[in-house]
């Protein structure tokens, strides 16, 4: 009935609805994916080129720039292809079967939450151990598709006992049934990017391309790509990019102590994968947090391109290496992952700030920029790596204070210990209070340098995201003592009396 009249409680409601049919219309020509998808991993991959608009232009970049939205895909990277393809090479080899094989990696997240989602869809069993540094939102993405989770130190190197890669190929022996896909060593790594991303990238620019800029991490997105490309179209310039603490782009300086700790996840290493082929990599370019993860925050907020750290770092890469390209040239940036991952990391504007990413946000209030005072700080209680953390608990009821700083024989500390840590440990068995301390110690936490001149501004913006701050004092030799620690509750009676004092 056209123009029907609803009536509802007895009241006549005589609207109408719009004359759709009527209308002018934007229908999009319908692309040639299949119509319907067997699961969501069939979804996997044909993931858009997007002309970048605003960024090159501001950058004075000359030639046509674009952005391989590897984000896109049904895990939210670039891994979920690797992920899919070495699952379904391992089954055809007779290695994994599904209901009875358990799935085994290593990772820094993505590949972890490709295999999840993999293992989800065809049943099996998946475990991924990954560093402390990755992000909860990972880790959270990664229960939620039914995966169990180890966290291994960050600082852990790449063979040593306790890192993510040793702890995986510890477990696989210890658990019936284990498979490690292993995608540091397994061809199919390069071989999906060779056979889906490459392909598709060509596709897109009729195999005329000029540049392809991507991050290395186990360096099979760019070996794969770089593959395919050198003999599809051998003018490119293949760039890799590599976190400054990383030695993928430097192997000469192997024997250089640089590794370093960064923020952005996902790219860099301190051991050549046997999946990284350096020979179709014609460049490279370091890359900074701050500048990669300030570069993410543009990408989203002048392309609308919701993407996560490491695609800021291939952006910028991708904008040093383009200012050699000429007008009418190409350059293809590959952005390998999304946003969901780094909801309170680079996404917070506090979280950039304490790390000195962005400047601290200016507030019109008389006590912002003043500089963090000896009041506003409470003392901190110190304890003996050595101690147990019944001695810890013991020592954190008496004082009634909210942390205790866990030091090393000079008095250095080494990371805090908290009540709600512990209990988050006992409650859900990740220990006893019959461990050492050292696995109670916390080592994310936030701090402030005396040195540094912390304002009460940044110490409000840190109390935004965290319950306290440790507050340090550090000498040449880069000896860190503890000093104090404030709370909400310091910096409010501080800054409440300091207005009673006119201050
Ligand atoms: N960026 C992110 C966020 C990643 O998770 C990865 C995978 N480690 C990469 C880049 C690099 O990809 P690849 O391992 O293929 O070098």
């Amino acid at each position: 009935m056209a123009n029907h009249v609803q009536v509802k409680n007895g009241i006549e409601n005589s609207r109408q609805f719009f004359n759709l049919k009527e209308m002018s219309h934007i229908v999009k020509v319908l692309d040639q994916n299949q119509k319907v998808h067997s699961d969501i991993l069939q979804a996997i991959g044909n993931t858009p080129l997007v002309k970048l608009t605003n960024i090159p232009k501001q950058e004075g970049i000359k030639c046509d720039m674009y952005a391989k939205c590897e984000f896109l895909n049904p895990g939210g990277s670039v891994k979920d292809r690797i992920a899919n393809r070495m699952i379904v090479d391992a089954e055809k080899k007779g290695l994994l079967v599904a209901g009875k094989s358990v799935i085994i990696e290593p990772t820094s997240g993505n590949t972890g939450i490709g295999l999840a989602l993999a293992a989800a869809v065809r049943g099996y069993r998946c475990i991924i151990v990954l560093p402390e540094k990755m992000s909860d939102e990972k880790v959270n993405t990664l229960i939620a598709l039914g995966a169990e989770i180890i966290r291994t130190p960050t600082e852990a190197a790449w063979d040593s006992p306790d890192s993510n890669i040793m702890v995986a190929r510890r477990l696989a022996k210890e658990i019936p049934d284990a498979v490690l896909l292993d995608q540091y060593n397994n061809p199919c790594n390069p071989l999906a990017h060779y056979d889906g991303t490459a392909e598709e990238i060509l596709w897109s620019l009729d195999d005329d391309i000029d540049m392809v800029v991507i991050g290395a991490g186990t360096s099979g997105t760019i070996s794969g790509i770089g593959h395919k490309i050198k003999e599809r179209c051998p003018k490119c310039i293949v760039v890799g990019v590599d976190p400054y603490g990383s030695i993928l782009a430097q192997p000469e300086d192997l024997n250089k102590t640089d590794v370093q700790i960064y923020e952005v996840e996902g790219i860099g290493y301190d051991f050549l994968p046997n999946v990284l082929d350096r020979t179709v990599i014609d460049k490279w370019i370091k890359t900074e947090d701050k500048a990669s993860l300030n570069m993410a925050r543009r990408l989203i907020k002048e392309e609308g391109l919701l993407c996560g750290g490491s695609s800021g770092s291939a952006m910028w890469g991708a904008i040093q290496a383009a200012k050699t390209l000429k007008e009418g040239q190409k350059c293809v940036v590959l952005l390998p992952d999304n946003i969901r991952n780094y909801m309170t990391k680079f996404i917070s504007d506090q979280w950039m700030e304490v790390r000195d990413f962005k400047p601290t946000v200016k507030r019109n209030l008389q006590w912002w920029e003043n500089p963090l005072r000896k009041d506003i700080v409470q003392p901190i209680q110190t304890i003996q790596h050595t101690s147990t953390p019944a001695e810890a608990l013991s020592m954190l009821r008496k004082s009634n204070a909210p942390v205790l700083a866990i030091v090393d024989d000079k008095g250095c500390i080494t990371g805090v210990f908290t009540a709600d840590n512990a209990r988050k440990r006992i409650a859900n068995l990740m220990g006893s209070t019959a461990e050492p301390l050292q696995n109670f110690s916390i080592k994310k936490y936030y701090k402030v340098d005396v040195a540094d001149k912390p304002t009460l501004g940044l110490i409000s913006r840190i109390l935004d995201i965290a319950p306290f701050i440790v507050v340090t004092q550090s000498d040449l030799l880069h000896n860190e003592k503890p000093l104090g620690v404030v709370t909400a509750d310091d910096l409010l009676l501080g800054i409440t009396a300091g207005q009673a004092n006119g201050n």
